[in-house]
This record gives structure tokens, C-alpha cells and sequence, in this order.
């Protein structure tokens, strides 16, 4: 028995989580997964066909071909043939992407953007100045240098809140509040917010937006839309192409209101993905169902390998019994992604020397690729935001973020291990 094996034979017979996508461990010793089973119905058929019926095409090609063309001829002026006029207003391999993934996430409606900012960005101006946005103080950096010095240029008021606790989202409400902004699980801490009892609060006042950034669990384990929320959001940029090679953002949402303000500003402000870029996430999102289930695994196998290391103080993994939120995750969360975040023992010295030692790993931004990267969030990711609120939400240059990808879960192990073992001598 190799040594990874073992790894997840114990693995699974501690998590509970293991039970979740209904990973079955047969007394032959084969690992069977079943994760489609119990995850949402229907979502690889969907990932594969949806919104890429040949059908739509006189070639009859299987695949969505790139339509590059900016332009599409009129049959009379202002009657074109197909419904599409200029590529910046609609184009259809745009279609096609945008059409598969409002399916993933069980959505009517599915809008794509130039990037998962350029999304925010556009939501963002359904308001007018005077409004007020509630969002999770822990968001993604780029969200909160967008919302505070940005959006608050333009006169949009915000408020970071710790929606941990539900009843937070409450006091910081006001009668011009127009959006909350939500994040679960956070980066880097991983941190859970309640989506469906956020949902309820938030839904109490009339004409508030409730969004999800639903960028780390992906749509395969998480649906926010089920759990109460008006939009989800994703960075496609991470799981979801999952290439490393895209920059793109989406929305998906049920309400046909929000989908025509979205649709409108997403051409009267001009934040469209080119149509390579959406050929590129059609291709990538076909093995979404395929890239969470290793990464799932492969992230709870360094959890629990990290845990019972000396070189390590805490790990964090909404998958683990000792995650404060365990619970809610089971209750919310089919399943979970590669990210782990954990302190080394030590600080910047330690921290730095295990991210010059990884050999698989490799240290960069970003998340969410089929390979393992992993980060210092205190000087790269989250360098923007400001030592206080680092200091307060735990950011501290000791914190390291994996982004654990799907090479061989032992092979990974061994990496964390040997680099561990260099970076702290014990
Ligand atoms: C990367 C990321 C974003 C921003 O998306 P881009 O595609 O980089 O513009 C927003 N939220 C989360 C959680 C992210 O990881």
C-alpha cells in the first residue's frame, strides 16, 4: 500500500465530508467515485451539451466555432438574420459559453464579462450615487479596492461587515442599502458565511441585491441561487476554465429584471470577453466535474496531512472537523475545492524559505488551475489591503494559501513535507 493511499484511506474514514460527494471505499481496496450521484443531477450532461446543440450551426459542427466576426448582415436596415447586429452588443460563441453556464449553476439567465472585475464593475453600476453596498469584510482584495476607492469615487457608500455571524448583516443595513455582497467560502481564511439565513435577512428590506461570489467552491459543489441569492458571481478566470489561461467574470441569476440591466450595461459599457477567450472556457468547463472531484480530494489529503505536522500551527479547511464552521459547510456545500490556507510555524523567514523550497507547487497568484500553486497572501494577494485590517482578520506574513491542483495527491504530500522540513528546523 502506497503511501498515499493510506493518506485517504484514513482520510475518508475521518471526514465526514468524504460522505458527501459519496466517495465509496470498497473492501477490495478500489476507491469508487460517485460524486456525480450526489451532487447536483444532471451537471456533466449539462457542462458537455448545454447551449452547444449542433443544431444551431448549418455545418452542424459539434463544437461552437469561433465567430470572430464584429459585424452580422442585415436582411432589411435594423432586421438582422440571425438576432446578432455587433459582436459588442451579442456574438455567438459568447452565447453558447453563456447559455451552458447559467445551466451550471440551475440558472435561467448566465452573462459573461472581460473579466471577473469587469463583471463587478458593471453590476456596480446599476446603482446611482447615494447607494449603499454591505459586503463581507473579508472579500477578495480586488473587490475591496474596487468598492473603497473606486465605486466610492462615484459616490456608492460601503461597509465591510463580519458576516460570520448572520445577525451582523442586520446592524449594518440602511434604508439605502441596494446590495449585499457576499463571499463564501472567504480567501484567504476560508471563512463560511450562511448564505440562505444572509438571504432571508437582507430580503426583509425591498429592492436589495443579494450576490454571491461563488468564485472558490465553483458551481459543481455550491449553487447560491438555491440558497436564496438574487446573483451569483465567478472569477471563470479560476475553477471554472481552470486552465490558467482566461481572464473572464460572470453572473448567473433567475430574475429576468436583473438580466436585462446586466445585459444592457454589458454593452453600453463594453465589458465583453473576446470570443476566443469564450471558446476557451466552453473547452474548460467540460471537465469541471472531473478537475472538483480531484480537487477536492487531493485538498482534503494535504489538510489532513499539514494538521499532524509540527512544522505547522493551524490548517484551515472548511472540511475539517476543526474548522469553527464545519457544520454550515456540510449544510451548504456539496463538497469542497483544493484551497487550504495554513500558518507555518514562524513568520516571514520560515514562510518565505517553504516557498523557494516547493518543487511541484509552484509560487504564484491566482487559484483554481489543474496545477498546485501556493502564495504569501500578506505581501502578494492581499498586500492591498491595509495592515490593520489584515492584522484584525489574521492575514499574517506566517499565513501561506494552496491552491492544491490534480497531480498526484502523494506526490504533493511529499512536497509540502521535504519543503517543511527545510524551511523549519526543528
Ligand atoms: C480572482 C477573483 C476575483 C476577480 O476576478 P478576475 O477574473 O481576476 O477579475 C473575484 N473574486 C474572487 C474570489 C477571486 O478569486
Amino acid at each position: 500500500m502506497d503511501i498515499g493511499f493510506h493518506c485517504f484511506h484514513s482520510l475518508l474514514k475521518r471526514s465526514s465530508a468524504a460522505v458527501l460527494t459519496g466517495f465509496v471505499f470498497h473492501s477490495c481496496g478500489n476507491f469508487v467515485s460517485m460524486a456525480d450521484k450526489s451532487t447536483f443531477p444532471g451537471f456533466a450532461t449539462d457542462a458537455l451539451h448545454v447551449g452547444q446543440e449542433p443544431e444551431q450551426w448549418s455545418s452542424r459542427a459539434v463544437i461552437p466555432p469561433i465567430s470572430l466576426s464584429t459585424t452580422f448582415k442585415q436582411y432589411e436596415p435594423g432586421v438582422p438574420y440571425s438576432g446578432y447586429e455587433y459582436s459588442r452588443s451579442g456574438n455567438p460563441t459568447r452565447s453558447c459559453l453563456e447559455k451552458c453556464l447559467a445551466s451550471l449553476e440551475g440558472a435561467k439567465h448566465g452573462l459573461v464579462f472581460s473579466s471577473g472585475l469587469g463583471a463587478t464593475t458593471t453590476m456596480i453600476h446599476t446603482l446611482k450615487a447615494g447607494d449603499h453596498i454591505v459586503s463581507i469584510d473579508d472579500v477578495y482584495g480586488g473587490t475591496n479596492r474596487y468598492f473603497s476607492t473606486v465605486a466610492s469615487k462615484f459616490g456608492v457608500e460601503v461597509t465591510f461587515c463580519d458576516m460570520t455571524n448572520s445577525e451582523n448583516l442586520r446592524a449594518a443595513m440602511k434604508p439605502s442599502t441596494k446590495i449585499v455582497w457576499i463571499e463564501s467560502p472567504t480567501n484567504p481564511l476560508l471563512k463560511l458565511a450562511d448564505i440562505s439565513a444572509l438571504a432571508d435577512i437582507a430580503h426583509q428590506q425591498e429592492g436589495v441585491t443579494v450576490v454571491v461570489d461563488n468564485t472558490f467552491t465553483s458551481p459543481y459543489f455550491q449553487r447560491p441561487l438555491d440558497l436564496g441569492a438574487d446573483l451569483t458571481f465567478h472569477s471563470i478566470s479560476k475553477y471554472i476554465n481552470g486552465h490558467t489561461d482566461v481572464i473572464m467574470g460572470c453572473f448567473m441569476t433567475n430574475s429576468d429584471d436583473l438580466e436585462k440591466q446586466l445585459r444592457f450595461l454589458q454593452n453600453a459599457i463594453g465589458t465583453v470577453p473576446a470570443p476566443f477567450d469564450c471558446y476557451m472556457v466552453n473547452r474548460g468547463v467540460k471537465t469541471l466535474h472531473l478537475r472538483m472531484r480531484e480537487h477536492m480530494r487531493n485538498g482534503l489529503m494535504v489538510a489532513r496531512a499539514l494538521e499532524t505536522n509540527p512544522r505547522v500551527t493551524k490548517v484551515i479547511h472548511p472540511g475539517l472537523e476543526s474548522h469553527p464552521q464545519h457544520e454550515l459547510a456540510l449544510k451548504q456545500m456539496k463538497g469542497f475545492s483544493g484551497m487550504v490556507s495554513f500558518y507555518i510555524k514562524g513568520g516571514l523567514k520560515e514562510a518565505t524559505l517553504f516557498m523557494q523550497s516547493v518543487k511541484v507547487f509552484c509560487l504564484a497568484e491566482s487559484l483554481g488551475g489543474y496545477e498546485s500553486l501556493c502564495e504569501l497572501p500578506s505581501v502578494m494577494t492581499h498586500a492591498s489591503v491595509p495592515p490593520e485590517t489584515r492584522e484584525k482578520l489574521g492575514i499574517s506574513d506566517s499565513l501561506i494559501r494552496l491552491s492544491v491542483g490534480i497531480e498526484d495527491g502523494d506526490r504533493l504530500v511529499e512536497d509540502l513535507q521535504t519543503a517543511l522540513q527545510i524551511a523549519v528546523p526543528m
